[in-house]
């Protein structure tokens, strides 16, 4: 590096450190604080449906306006579902999780991640927010949540997609033609609805998967996918593309046992993968595998740091310039971990997404 270079690094480095707010281009982003991941405390897995509504409450109440929680919908069982929104900025971002209810480790980095972003007061925290505006369902699927099943709570329903006698699969109702006054799942209503009413840029749909090696026997920790349906467009699949990279290479740099692949899901557009990317989204499944109670923390906050670094990357311009052909790289899930009682296989097509 030459003594001019240095210091034009030095002065620009001078200048992120002192304007974080006002700067955008390439590579303006401040790293993001170092207290992400280290409240100290561990993290709840599963707040119940009224301890996630106390926590929302109390967020809100803490962020001073900067976290407007609204009900989006009630389920079959009368609990409410619940969005999120933080941030002013013109760049929009859905997160949502827990669509199957025995999926719950998505809901609390959901948390996490209001907490952090939402009210912290850094220059950081300021300059994300005025970036960004995101969205988050926490927890789309409260009564599944309950009941500690995949499904909705509809044991009326003779369902194409779930579960005669328990209920809906949600994440098959979301196709594009299905209008949320005639979606038979609240659930998945609710999110149709808070997407037409967002617009975002960018979906992340949070799920959890069994457990699986790699190519190598190395166990998968997470599994990321964009959409797969042969009808949507070049742009929104090279978008979910970069959202997986950003997603994959920030999970995998969160834990040394942190291990990415892509997810073998179908191209059933009801899936909300596919749904989103359908209406124009860079839209992306992200499926931490159920590991097991030791490892727990790790997945919530390795979930947490996708959430942040694909907010970051949005936010700093850096997601964007991501080759989306990196995406081919992402190596492939492999087999079924013989142990694990959820992960073998069952041929059935309401087990994958
Ligand atoms: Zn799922």
């Amino acid at each position: 590096m030459t003594p001019t270079h240095k210091l034009t690094t030095l002065l620009a480095a001078l200048t992120l450190a002192t304007t974080p707010a006002l700067t955008t281009p390439a590579h303006a982003a401040t790293p993001p604080p170092a207290t992400l991941a280290t409240s100290g405390h561990p993290i709840d897995p599963r707040p119940d449906t009224a301890e996630l509504t106390h926590h929302l409450h109390h967020l809100e109440k803490r962020s001073h306006g900067r976290i407007d929680v609204t009900e989006i919908g009630r389920t079959n069982q009368n609990r409410p579902i619940y969005n999120a929104t933080l941030g002013t900025g013109p760049r929009r971002l859905l997160y949502i999780t827990q669509q199957h209810g025995d999926e719950p480790l998505g809901t609390p980095a959901a948390l996490e991640f209001l907490r952090h972003i939402g009210t912290g007061t850094t220059p950081w925290h300021h300059w994300i927010r005025s970036r960004l505006t995101i969205d988050i369902v926490v927890r789309a699927n409260p009564d599944g949540s309950e009941l500690d099943w995949r499904y909705n709570y509809g044991p009326h329903a003779n369902p194409e997609y779930g579960h005669k006698g328990k209920g809906y699969d949600p994440n098959r109702y979301h196709a594009p033609d299905l209008h949320p006054d005639d979606n038979p799942v609240p659930e998945s209503a609710a999110v149709q609805r808070t997407y037409a009413k967002t617009d975002p840029d960018i979906v992340v749909d949070y799920h959890m998967q069994g457990r699986y090696t790699d190519a190598h026997g190395r166990e998968i920790t997470a599994s990321v996918m964009w959409p797969t349906h042969p009808d949507v467009d070049t742009e929104p699949t090279d978008l979910a593309r970069q959202v997986s990279v950003a997603a994959a290479n920030a999970m995998n740099a969160s834990h040394p046992a942190a291990n990415v692949s892509t997810y073998p899901g179908g191209n059933y557009r009801g899936i909300a993968r596919n749904a989103y990317g359908l209406r124009g989204s860079g839209s992306v499944l992200i499926e931490l595998s159920d590991i097991g109670p030791h490892a727990e923390q790790r997945q919530i906050r390795s979930a947490l740091t996708a959430m942040t670094a694909i907010a970051q990357r949005f936010a700093d311009g850096s997601l964007t310039r991501i080759d989306p052909r990196r995406a081919n790289r992402i190596p492939p899930r492999g087999h079924p971990i013989p142990s694990d009682d959820r992960a073998p296989a069952t041929g059935r097509a309401d087990t994958l997404d």
